[in-house]
């Protein structure tokens, strides 16, 4: 292998703008270039492609292509459409052009609920149609850089779960386990409500699970036997609202226990 000096690849470097065309230009290796410009102290970070860079551009090279957007991309990424045409090629991305579909090498990857399976030999738009594995176990096939752009994450059931999440949870209805939920939430939280000073007022809090989380209350609601005819109460009624601390019990079985509880209360001092 011909000797290059250091100063010369400088030269072409400085010349030519980037290390590709450099090492191009003197017939060596862009590694080469890129390992004596450092050791020379020039700095050409816009030059290095990154681990973070490939992947970027795997994962987006095809779709901005297809949308006639590597304009963009390329300036997202802080270079030019001709540097990262050129790194798309050499990762293989541009390889499989047929007739100006291009590929994108998928298999086994997996965007939101989708695994890439195969190619199904159909094409869209210019980009290839995939078949997909849902973690649901269905089977979809789509236009690939739909999926792998994001567009795409699941074969339905995603929106299908978000949807009826909202609306039932395990099979209560919402509407009254929510009710109870947010009162919950509100006596502790609210001090224009007259009842406060029962609940927030005496240091009641609901538990930061089931403050974060509604469905993890009405998960616990399901668990521990709820009933359309029941209601919420605090065992230990100076304790939080917390799984370990809650009940269901009748609105009679409940209002008996407040009275006894006040009954209590005013006849001995009060705990705190
Ligand atoms: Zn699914």
């Amino acid at each position: 292998m011909k000797k290059i000096s250091t100063k010369l690849i400088k030269k072409e470097y400085e010349r030519l703008g980037s290390i590709w065309k450099a090492a191009e230009s003197l017939g060596i290796s862009g590694q080469t270039v890129h390992r004596r410009l450092v050791a020379a102290g020039v700095d050409t970070s816009l030059n290095v492609f990154s681990k973070e860079d490939k992947k970027r551009l795997i994962e987006d090279y095809s779709l901005y292509r297809e949308e006639k957007m590597l304009d963009y991309l390329a300036m997202e990424m802080g270079r030019t459409k001709q540097f990262i045409c050129r790194q798309a090629g050499k990762l293989g991305l541009t390889k499989n052009k047929k007739r100006g579909y291009y590929k994108l090498e998928i298999s086994g990857k997996k965007f939101g609920r989708l695994t890439a399976i195969r190619e199904t030999g159909k094409k869209i738009d210019g980009c290839f149609e995939w078949l997909f594995l849902c973690d649901c176990g269905n089977e979809i096939r789509r236009k690939a850089s739909l999926v792998s752009g994001g567009f795409v994450m699941s074969c339905g059931c995603l929106h299908r779960d978000r949807t009826s999440k909202a609306s039932t949870t395990h099979g209560l209805s919402k509407s009254r386990v929510y009710k109870i939920y947010n009162g919950m939430i509100s006596r502790c939280k609210h001090k224009s409500r007259r009842d406060f000073k029962w609940y927030g007022g005496k240091g009641i809090k609901v538990c930061d699970e089931w403050k974060r989380s509604f469905e993890s209350f009405a998960n616990w609601a399901a668990e521990s036997g709820y009933k359309e005819d029941l209601t919420i109460d605090r065992i230990d009624s100076d304790g939080d609202y917390c799984p370990e601390n809650c009940q269901w019990l009748t609105l009679s079985e409940n209002v008996k226990k407040a009275n006894m509880e006040k009954h209590e209360i005013s006849s001995r001092s009060k705990k705190r």
